[in-house]
């Protein structure tokens, strides 16, 4: 019996930890890429975007890499979940052909003094909540954008204002990737999946659905004709206040493209939240109508 010639299968994906052997990957890769940069921890909520990538590219690339210039919170940064080979199972079975783990000194090399920063769409809501957060994210996905040069990037609409800060990047910056939004994948119970819900307790995690709850109530009035915003923002409060474990930090009915707050809903909105379980922040949104 000679050797058995592995699979492609078993050689899939591809783990590239440098800038440089990313490029070598990519020179000779099929076209388009699809690019879905990650933090890790994947759940089935990023196992949406590589599926939703492989659909539409012929090479996937994934990106792993906590980066540190977006938290704002030291122990959120240290807690945060990572585990590498769960991820790689994940990202086979959703479809990756490479997967780009960096380091932090390979994402910002020796003396890296460039950061990109968006203007006022990034004052509202999580910018305002998160002092320096979005100056990390756009940071790190122009890098990403520029290794990667990928057709497309896809992105979750669970963090909404992030894809909204990022298509506005890409579009004042000249990035050609087209910027996709995938929808929010969630829990039977109906909390959105998110990296940290590992880390509620089992009450927090039995209170946590709360956030769901609270924009289906203000969905509820919407569609029973109330448009006045601050009414809608009031039926988010009334449900998560009956929530002793939830400590809301911000309520929003916002306009989707300016994330100004809406007096009057005449128009499209984002219904938005953060939500704090002791030292969890879970956040999610609602776009009306
Ligand atoms: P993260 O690893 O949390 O930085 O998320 C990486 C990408 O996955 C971002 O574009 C997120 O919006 C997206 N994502 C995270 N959770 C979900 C979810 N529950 N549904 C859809 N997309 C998600």
């Amino acid at each position: 019996m000679g050797e058995a010639t592995p699979a492609p299968e078993a050689l899939r994906p591809l783990v590239v930890r440098t800038r440089t052997e990313l490029r070598t990957a990519l020179a000779t890769a099929p076209r388009p890429i699809g690019l879905v940069p990650t933090m890790g921890a994947l759940h089935e909520g990023h196992a949406s975007l590589i599926r939703r990538a492989r659909a539409e590219s012929a090479t996937v690339v994934a990106t792993i890499f906590v980066n540190p210039r977006q938290f704002n919170e030291t122990a959120d940064f240290e807690e945060y979940a990572r585990d590498e080979a769960a991820d790689l199972t994940t990202a086979r079975e959703a479809g990756a052909d490479i997967v780009f783990i960096p380091t932090v000194e390979e994402v910002y090399p020796a003396g890296s003094q460039t950061t990109v920063r968006v203007g006022a769409l990034t004052e509202a809501l999580e910018g305002a909540a998160r002092p320096g957060h979005f100056e990390g994210v756009t940071t790190v996905v122009a890098i990403l954008l520029c290794l990667a040069g990928a057709e497309r990037a896809y992105f979750g609409q669970k963090d909404a204002q992030q894809l909204l800060v990022v298509r506005r990047m890409a579009l004042d910056l000249g990035i050609a990737t087209e910027i996709v939004a995938c929808p929010i994948v969630r829990e039977p119970d109906g909390l959105a999946m998110s990296s940290r819900n590992v880390r509620l307790t089992p009450e927090q995690r039995a209170a946590a659905p709360v956030l769901r709850a609270s924009l289906l109530a203000a969905r509820a009035a919407y569609e029973a004709g109330e448009r006045d915003g601050e009414a809608l923002r009031t039926a988010i409060r009334g449900v998560l206040a009956a929530e002793p474990l939830a400590a809301p930090e911000y309520v929003s009915c916002a306009d989707p493209a300016t994330l100004r707050e809406l007096a009057r809903v005449d128009g499209p909105a984002l219904l938005s939240l953060a939500v704090r379980f002791g030292s969890i922040r879970l956040i999610d949104n609602d776009p009306l109508p």
